[in-house]
């Protein structure tokens, strides 16, 4: 494995997780890519209002064209159903969380991240990921609503909220937003969710070449620039099977049906569209279970074509029960 190695710390007598018995103590949704689980971990539904501002080419109209979409992806009316979570597996010995949320406590503009109060925590450690077991945390991009637990507030101050965890991103995107004239909630968002990583000197920039980067057994790092010039999906393989969170370079199910709906923030909408349709038809009638970042439940399927465009096939979780 060429490039990135993560960095093991001595950390790990302290940890207080379950030895692996196969099966997870958890009662999260989960889906399985080979000998890999995968667990949704909610954060919050984002409002109806988000469709419309997000995908404004999803219109009422087009939404009521795709009957496949209703009732999960949309509702009667044709708003979009859009989800803020994470995803959390265990690979090669590590423990990984995909993409952080909004976070809670959080000043933003934007009313539905604003000063969030979830039990977001909660369900990512019985999930079985406590916060001080998580080794590695990939960031699929630098917007507000993917990095938000990074940190959580102690006695007034933003401090890392996974201390032993490597936290990736790709180089591409740290410079990026470095040499970008940020506004001022933007650089808000820097001081309370990025900044205290780079001081404690928890985040690394990965090289993600066109082929992607390996980081770690079964995961690799797929540039799909566009929506930010360095965001990465996140590849899962296990025993021949493979998986595929988006981050956000697909948003919802309705961007299958139509790849040039794009998002009112991708930086490079053109570009934006042209992965889109690259992933889309590498993903086609394959068995890759594809992950959606935004996807609201059953969140996951597979990619199928429909005469010039594609669906998504839903995958539903399966919820394990807790031993007892
Ligand atoms: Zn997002």
């Amino acid at each position: 494995m060429a490039g990135y190695r993560i960095r093991r710390t001595d950390r790990r007598e302290r940890r207080t997780v379950h030895a692996s018995s196969g099966e997870e103590p958890t009662a999260s949704p989960s889906w399985t890519v080979g000998d890999i689980i995968i667990h949704r971990i909610d954060e919050v539904p984002l409002p109806p209002a988000t469709g419309p501002w997000l995908l404004p080419g999803a219109t009422k109209d087009v939404v009521a064209r795709q009957d496949w979409l209703r009732p999960d992806f949309a509702d009667p009316e044709g708003v979009l159903r859009i989800d803020s979570h994470s995803f959390a597996l265990s690979a090669g010995g590590l423990r990984v969380l995909v993409d952080t949320g909004i976070g809670n406590g959080k000043t933003r503009a934007n009313p539905a991240w604003h000063n969030l109060r979830t039990d977001y925590l909660e369900r990512l450690a019985t999930a079985g990921f406590p916060p001080d077991s998580v080794d590695l945390v990939v960031l699929t991009h630098l917007h507000t609503d993917h990095v938000g637990w990074n940190t959580r507030k102690q006695h007034g101050a933003w401090v890392p909220t996974f201390p032993n965890a490597r936290h990736v991103i790709s180089r591409t995107e740290r410079e990026f937003w470095a040499g970008h004239d940020m506004d001022e909630p933007r650089r808000q968002m820097f001081r309370d969710s990025v900044d205290p990583l780079e001081d404690a000197g928890l985040l690394d920039l990965v090289d993600v070449p066109a082929e992607g980067a390996d980081i770690a057994p079964g995961l690799r790092l797929i540039p799909t620039p566009g929506h930010t010039p360095g965001h990465i999906a996140v590849r899962i393989s296990s025993h021949g099977e493979s998986g595929l969170i988006t981050g956000d370079c697909i948003h919802h199910p309705v961007q299958l049906a139509d790849p040039a709906i794009g998002s009112c923030v991708d930086i490079d909408p053109a570009e934006s569209e042209a992965t889109r349709r690259a992933l889309l038809g590498s993903l086609a009638d394959t068995h890759t279970l594809v992950l959606g970042t935004h996807f609201p439940p059953p969140t996951a399927g597979r990619v199928i074509r429909h005469e010039n465009t594609y669906r998504l096939s839903p995958v539903p979780a399966v919820r394990r029960v807790l031993p007892r």
